[in-house]
């Protein structure tokens, strides 16, 4: 492969450069969603990011296989259940249903294989038995825990020792554990809950053990790249390391990609302050190229502060953009100069930021027109854009369609009759709802003023 793309690997804290395990192939694995709820906008995002990152490894060449899971058995769902007095199965159901079209709605390609939970019993009881097997994990009173004093490496990816994780994380006291760190694998059952017979009675699987069995059912045990959320690196990926490289010589995962979280207005986005913003409230609002053009104008990595203003902005210079693009002068010379300079900008960590950056500087240099906007169609694919320039085009005419009809209609009677006073009366009001006026030789249009 002739493009040399690096990246930045949270497992050893710094960038480099890629090798796939083979040649011209990539095994990519994203931790999805707990569906006991809609999604929000932090989901959004590591859709978007993880959505971007596949498209570019397919645009370079790359034969990708993308492998995403649903939680669909978990405390959160089953307390749901018990609050609508419904059965657990309905409540993943709904939420998963509701997730896949929220990704469709944001331009989020579907991955090869989206595996749930509950259809993967068999293979976590397998693996659970394995890491028994091995010494690395106990039944305790129909609970099995794995024994992180076990596993020499735990800590490497969160890079903790094991006192800085006592101190810095809220620990459950259980009398059945061994270490005060160990985590379920299985859990016994408890009264009103879905649960499976296994060989330690009727329970059901902990969290983290499914990622470990269905990114292995799909990519084998060692596999390129594992991604997700920064918030899941510890535990829940931490747990996964233990798990899989317990029963399985070397890496799990070779490279660890962690997007950034989101706040909202400054503040962390969370149940308790309120502030969630799910993703179809946001599409309800706001049109999906410019959500992912606003996340994707941050790098992956970089906390982002989301808030109605900052979307506010986004479309402003989009709307700059377009009207550039509208502008600019016929010119096909330079095109070829932007779809190298985005995508050496991809091939260096997928920064998207800068490669939007470039976009909009190509833009405001004059290279990219209404004659060569086709040749810019790969970038659109890989950022998942589509339609853009006509979407806001069509937005704004059908807002002031009418209204600005009414007005160029008088201003022209106004003109006719040499009644100027009128005429720029008129113009001010077309520029006070956000039009300007542009005459032509035969007639008036209009188009979205700056704000
Ligand atoms: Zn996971």
């Amino acid at each position: 492969m002739e493009n040399k793309l690096s990246l930045y690997n949270s497992l050893t804290n710094k960038k480099e450069v890629f090798k796939p395990i083979e040649d011209g192939k990539v095994g990519i694995y994203v931790c999805g969603p707990t569906v006991y709820s809609s999604s929000h906008m932090g989901h959004a995002r590591s859709a978007i990011v993880f959505d971007v990152i596949v498209k570019f490894l397919r645009n370079i060449g790359y034969e990708v296989t993308y492998v995403k899971n649903f939680t669909d058995i978990d405390d959160k769902i089953i307390s749901k259940a018990v609050e609508f007095n419904v059965d657990s199965k309905e409540i993943a159901e709904k939420y998963k249903q509701e997730y896949i079209k929220d990704m469709k709605d944001l331009g989020c390609i579907e991955p090869d294989f989206q595996p749930c939970v509950s259809d993967n019993i068999d293979g976590i009881i397998n693996l659970i038995l394995s890491i028994i097997d091995r010494g690395f994990a106990y039944e305790a009173n129909g609970d099995v825990y794995f024994n992180i004093s076990k596993f020499e490496n735990y800590g490497k990816l969160s890079n903790q020792s094991i006192d800085s994780m006592l101190t810095n994380h809220r620990i459950e006291f259980n009398p059945n554990k061994k270490n005060d760190l160990d985590f379920a694998l299985w859990k016994k059952v408890k009264d009103n809950e879905p649960s499976w017979d296994s060989p330690w009675g009727k329970g059901r699987p902990g969290w983290h053990i499914e990622c470990s069995v269905m990114s292995c059912n799909h990519l084998g045990s060692n596999f390129d790249i594992h991604g997700g959320g920064r918030d899941l690196i510890f535990p829940h990926h931490e747990n996964e390391i233990a798990q899989s490289e317990s029963i399985n010589e070397g890496n799990f995962a070779n490279y660890w990609l962690h997007n950034g979280l989101i706040n909202i207005n400054q503040e962390k986005m969370s149940k308790s302050i309120g502030n969630i913003i799910n993703i179809r409230d946001a599409l309800e609002r706001w049109d999906f190229n410019l959500i992912r053009i606003f996340f994707l104008s941050h790098h992956y990595r970089t906390p982002v502060d989301l808030s109605e203003g900052r979307l506010m902005e986004i479309e402003r210079s989009i709307k700059k953009i377009i009207k550039r693009i509208r502008t600019n002068s016929p010119n096909k010379n330079n095109i070829k100069k932007f779809n190298t300079l985005w995508k050496e900008a991809m091939l260096d960590d997928f920064n998207t930021a800068k490669a939007f950056g470039i976009f909009f500087k190509c833009v405001n240099d004059g290279e990219i027109n209404l004659d060569n906007i086709d040749e810019i169609k790969e970038f659109e694919n890989v950022m998942g854009i589509n339609g853009w320039m006509n979407l806001l085009a069509i937005k704004e005419e059908s807002k002031g369609d009418e209204i600005i009809r009414e007005i160029i209609d008088k201003r022209n009677l106004a003109r006719k009759e040499k009644n100027w006073k009128l005429a720029d009366e008129l113009r001010d009001k077309a520029e006070k709802l956000g039009f300007i006026l542009v005459d032509k030789k035969d007639s008036t249009t209009w188009e979205p003023k700056d704000r």
